[in-house]
C-alpha cells in the first residue's frame, strides 16, 4: 500500500510515501506511550499554551496550509483558507474553555460528598478522511491533548501531505515529542495500533465500511470508539419559509468542497405551493457558479477528489436516471477528460428510490415535492443515515415540532448545518455514535471517574 499525493484537477502526481515497517510502527508506539505518560500529567495551563501557539502558526501560514489541501483534494482555495481559519478557532475555544469542561463535578448521593472527575485514558488512534483533511484531524486532536490524551493518527492515503504538514505544525507549535504522530500504515497496522494496550480508544471519520470495520477492532480488543459517518441530510423548505433565502443558502448547503462533506443537504424537500418558485431561484443561482481550477479564488465547484470516486457518482447518476429521475442541469463532467462534475439538478425521482439509501457524496441535488408536514418527515425520515437536517420555516412552533421528530444528530433552522466548537457534532443511525467538539466531545475519550467520600 502506498500513500500518494495526485492533484485532482491536473492528474499530476505530487508524492509517494510508503508504509512504514512493523519495527518502525513499534517504535513509534513505544514513544507515544511515553509521550502520554508525560503529556497526561502536565498543566492545563502547558496545553492551551501549545494550542495558542498553533492557531497563531495556522493563521500565519494560512495561504500555505490551504494550497497543501487545494492541491491534494481539489477543495476550492477559498474554502481550503476558511478551513485553516476554523482550526485556529478550535485551538483557540479549547485553549480558552478546556479548563472548565474538565473541572470536577460535585454530585448529591448517600456519601458526605461525591465528585465525578474527568481524567486522560492513553493513545487516541484516529483513521481520517481526506473531505475535510485538516478540520477532521484538528476535530479529533485538540479537545483529546486538551484532555491530557495524546493521538496517533492514520489519514487517508490521497491527503498524505496534509498528515505531515498538521504534525510539523504541532512539532513547530512546541508539542512534546510523540504527543501526536501522523503515521503512514496499511490497514493490518491499523489493527496492531487498536490491540495496543495504551491505546484507549480509536475514532474515525469516514464511510461506513470503513467504520465498520474499525467498530468491529474496536469490540475485539474492548477499546471506546466513536463513528463519524456519512449522511443524507434533508434540507426541508415549508411554505412560510424565506424561498429567496432557503434558494440562495441551498447553493453552499449542497456544493460546499465540491459537494463532498458529510453534513452538505443531500436531499431537498420543498413544500408544493412553493416548489416553483424555490427551484426557478435555485436554477438561476447554479448558473452563475463558476466551476474550474480549484486554485482560483472565484471557483466554487472544482474537481472530485479521486478519479474512482467521480466514476462512482456517474454510476449513482445512471442509476438515478434509470429509476425516472429527470436531469435538468449538469449530469456530466465539464468535458469528456474532466474530473469536475457539473451541478446536477434532479427533479421526479421518487423520495423512496433505492439509489437514495446511498449517499451523493458529489454535487448532485435531487429536489422533491411534498404537501403536508407529516409527508415531509417521513419523507425525511426515510433513510438509513441520521446526520443533520435543515429546516426552513417563519412559524417557530412548526419549527419545533419538526426538529423533536427527525431522527438525526443535529437540526438546524433557517440556515444550513454548520460545525463549530461549542455545539457538539456527531449522528445517529448509519450516521454513527459519539459525539465530537464542545464539553460532550472532550469527555468521550475520558476517565469519568466517581470519587465518593464517606
Ligand atoms: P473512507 O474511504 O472510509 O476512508 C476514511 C479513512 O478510513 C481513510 O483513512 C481510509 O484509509 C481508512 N480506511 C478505510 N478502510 C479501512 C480499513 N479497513 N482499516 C483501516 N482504515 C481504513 O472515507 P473517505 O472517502 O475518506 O471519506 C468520505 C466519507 O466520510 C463520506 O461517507 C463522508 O460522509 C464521511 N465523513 C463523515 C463525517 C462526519 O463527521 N460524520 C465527516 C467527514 C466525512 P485509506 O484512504 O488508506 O483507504
Amino acid at each position: 500500500m502506498t500513500y500518494q499525493s495526485v492533484n485532482p484537477y491536473t492528474r499530476e502526481i505530487l508524492e509517494s510515501y510508503k508504509t512504514i515497517t512493523d519495527r518502525e510502527l513499534f517504535k513509534s508506539l513505544n514513544k507515544a506511550e511515553f509521550a502520554f505518560n508525560k503529556w497526561s500529567q502536565t498543566r492545563f495551563s502547558d496545553r492551551a499554551q501549545l494550542l495558542n501557539n498553533a492557531a497563531d502558526l495556522l493563521e500565519k501560514e494560512k495561504m500555505k496550509h490551504a494550497g497543501i489541501i487545494t492541491s491534494e483534494m481539489g477543495k476550492p482555495i477559498r474554502q481550503s483558507i476558511a478551513e485553516v481559519e476554523k482550526c485556529a478557532w478550535l485551538c483557540k475555544y479549547y485553549a480558552q474553555h478546556g479548563e472548565n469542561y474538565l473541572r470536577p463535578i460535585e454530585i448529591k448521593s448517600t456519601a458526605k460528598k461525591s465528585q465525578v472527575w474527568f481524567e486522560p485514558t492513553g493513545i487516541i488512534f484516529a483513521v481520517m478522511p481526506w473531505n475535510f483533511p485538516y478540520w477532521q484531524v484538528f476535530r479529533f486532536i485538540v479537545p483529546n491533548l486538551v484532555a491530557g490524551n495524546t493521538g496517533l493518527l492514520k489519514h487517508a492515503s490521497n491527503v498524505p501531505r496534509c498528515g505531515i504538514a498538521i504534525e510539523d505544525l504541532f512539532n513547530r507549535s512546541g508539542a512534546a515529542d510523540g504527543i501526536f504522530m501522523n503515521l503512514f500504515i496499511d490497514y493490518k497496522q491499523a489493527e496492531t495500533i487498536i490491540s495496543h494496550y495504551a491505546v484507549s480508544g480509536v475514532t474515525l471519520t469516514g464511510s461506513n465500511s470503513a467504520g465498520y470495520k474499525i467498530a468491529e477492532l474496536a469490540g475485539k480488543y474492548g477499546k471506546k470508539s466513536v463513528l463519524e459517518l456519512g449522511g443524507s441530510d434533508p434540507y426541508i423548505v415549508f411554505e412560510s419559509a424565506d424561498v429567496e433565502k432557503s434558494a440562495e443558502t441551498a447553493v453552499m448547503a449542497r456544493f460546499q468542497n465540491n459537494g463532498q462533506s458529510c453534513i452538505a443537504a443531500k436531499r431537498f424537500f420543498i413544500q408544493d405551493t412553493v416548489f416553483d418558485a424555490f427551484l426557478d431561484l435555485f436554477k438561476k443561482a447554479v448558473w452563475k457558479i463558476k466551476t474550474g481550477d480549484p486554485m482560483d479564488p472565484d471557483t466554487l465547484i472544482g474537481p472530485i477528489a479521486r478519479e474512482d470516486l467521480l466514476n462512482e457518482l456517474l454510476g449513482q447518476i445512471k442509476e438515478i436516471k434509470e429509476s425516472g429521475g429527470e436531469v435538468i442541469t449538469g449530469g456530466k463532467t465539464l468535458h469528456p477528460d474532466s474530473t469536475i462534475l457539473e451541478p446536477t439538478i434532479i427533479i421526479n425521482l421518487a423520495a423512496d428510490s433505492k439509489v437514495l439509501e446511498q449517499e451523493l457524496f458529489g454535487p448532485i441535488i435531487p429536489i422533491f415535492k411534498f404537501h403536508s408536514e407529516e409527508e415531509v418527515i417521513h419523507m425525511a425520515n426515510n433513510t438509513p443515515y441520521g446526520l443533520g437536517a435543515s429546516v426552513w420555516t417563519t412559524d417557530t412552533w412548526q419549527s419545533s415540532r419538526v426538529a423533536a421528530r427527525l431522527t438525526t444528530g443535529m437540526v438546524t433552522i433557517n440556515s444550513m448545518v454548520k460545525s463549530e466548537p461549542s455545539l457538539p457534532f456527531g449522528g445517529v443511525k448509519a450516521s454513527g455514535y459519539g459525539r465530537e467538539l464542545s464539553e460532550f466531545g472532550i469527555r468521550e475519550f475520558m476517565n469519568i471517574k466517581t470519587v465518593s467520600y464517606n
